[in-house]
């Protein structure tokens, strides 16, 4: 039975993100940047130990042993640490709590379009500045007045880092807005915007357990910001949710991020994959930006994206494709493990070869 129409009007009509593919076949997933490595083995000893009685308890709800663990790992205050069900959580919050001024938010044209379905949701205007013609942030288009600025550093989908000069300039221009950097990829890139936590009361970093902590399944995301910024998170999230993180999130996470030296290797593992990647794929005729995220953005000259993304997709490997004017030519590429990336240059050798050219 369809609902009538004036039933209709007073509901909320959002455009909804549209996630990658999660295929329950065993595919080749280069699609949506998760790590193909496992989470430190300390995480599989947590969930061994973990007694299923506990689960008929509420877990903390300041979420302590995770924000202490963050606190410590980053030399912070643990009233500067904000933990949530994965940075989706987190940013939907901070667009909930710090964008209300009723000016337009900026963020750029190409980016995680999460932002945009975001600030639909939550009827909060914006404007999205153009990235220039090789895809980098032009930091002047942030000078002017502005409900709130947010990007990703390293960008995504194109996976370019800026340095925290770049950075520092925004907040600098930008006093009396909210700056929200966005560090999903930062350590496959280079330092952290936390650094200038202290000197930038504007400035809020998020940064999540599903790329570099191999965590993507168990959503855990967190905010690193001043103390009186993390309060009004908390004072929205209570206004919300009070139990948002899962007993089994607060320990696994926890003992992620003890394991420094574990997480260290994981990164280096697939950066050193990046950047055989990158030689391979130039190699076979495509043109990459400089990847400082554990994905490439790769167009190859004479082949159509769309169509070598569905011939993947026939042939069981997953790579993410948009069809968006200024980016359609391009196929994002997650860093898998060797042998992974070594079946996806197999099947672009071959189609090369065949010069079966498709364009
Ligand atoms: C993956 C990603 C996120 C969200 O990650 P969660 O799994 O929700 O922690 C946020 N921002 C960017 C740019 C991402 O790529």
């Amino acid at each position: 039975m369809a609902v009538r129409p004036e039933l209709l009007e007073n509901i909320r009509a959002v455009e909804p993100y549209t996630p990658g593919e999660q295929p329950q076949e065993k595919v080749i997933k280069l699609n949506t940047n998760e790590n193909p490595y496992p989470p430190a083995p300390g995480v599989q000893r947590v969930l061994e130990t973990m007694d299923s009685a506990d689960f008929r308890l509420y877990p903390d709800p300041a979420s302590s042993v995770l924000v202490h663990a963050l606190a410590d790992n980053y030399k912070v205050g643990e009233d500067q640490v904000f933990v949530g069900v994965g940075s989706d959580d987190v940013l939907s919050l901070c667009f909930l709590t710090f964008f209300n001024s009723g000016k337009p938010v900026l963020f750029p044209d190409i980016t995680y379009s999460f932002y945009k379905v975001w600030a639909g949701l939550y009827r909060i205007p914006y404007e999205c500045p153009k990235l220039d013609e090789n895809f980098r942030i032009r930091k002047e288009d942030y000078y002017r007045e502005n409900g709130g600025i947010i990007f990703p550093n390293p960008n995504a989908p194109t996976a370019i880092y800026e340095d925290l000069d770049f950075v520092e300039d925004i907040l600098a221009h930008n006093r009396d807005s909210i700056v929200i950097v966005d560090e999903a990829y930062v350590d496959f890139a280079g330092k952290s915007a936390i650094e200038l936590v202290g000197k930038y009361d504007n400035l809020i970093v998020t940064q999540t357990f599903s790329k570099a902590r191999s965590m993507a399944g168990m959503r855990i995301g967190y905010a690193i910001s001043n103390p009186d910024l993390i309060r009004c998170l908390n004072d929205v999230k209570y206004s919300f949710n009070s139990y948002t993180m899962s007993r089994a999130a607060l320990a696994c996470g926890a003992a992620a991020v003890e394991d420094k030296e574990y997480f260290a290797e994981s990164v280096g593992r697939i950066i050193k994959t990046r950047e055989r990647a990158e030689k391979t794929l130039a190699e076979l005729g495509f043109e990459l930006t400089e990847s400082r995220a554990n994905f490439l953005f790769a167009r190859h000259l004479e082949y159509d994206a769309g169509k070598l993304f569905e011939e993947l997709k026939d042939a069981g490997i997953y790579v993410r494709h948009w069809n968006d004017e200024r980016i359609r030519d391009y196929l994002r590429i997650t860093v898998g493990t060797e042998e992974e990336m070594d079946r996806l240059f197999e099947f672009l050798r071959a189609k090369i070869r065949s010069g079966n050219v498709i364009a």
